[in-house]
């Protein structure tokens, strides 16, 4: 998947989705290889068992702030 640019200048990754304040899944600008921030905040590649543990970390995230909102609420 690595393209021209990306082998010369390396990649160029943006931020494709925030998963929870800590864990991060990025993408190339140029090639669109994914990475994805692993347990230890280092950055791996996002292959399909960090997209599922990325999409329960999401769920499980998304509730907690929801529940801090309720909270906050009263
Ligand atoms: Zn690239």
């Amino acid at each position: 998947m690595k393209n021209f640019y990306c082998s010369i200048f390396g990649h160029k990754y943006e931020v494709s989705k925030k998963v929870t304040y800590h864990v991060k899944e990025y993408s190339c600008k140029h090639c669109n290889e994914q990475l994805t921030t692993d347990g230890n905040g280092r950055l791996t590649p996002l292959t399909p068992k960090f997209k599922e543990i990325n999409s329960v970390l999401e769920r499980i995230h998304k509730k907690k702030v929801k529940r801090r909102a309720l909270i906050l609420d009263r």
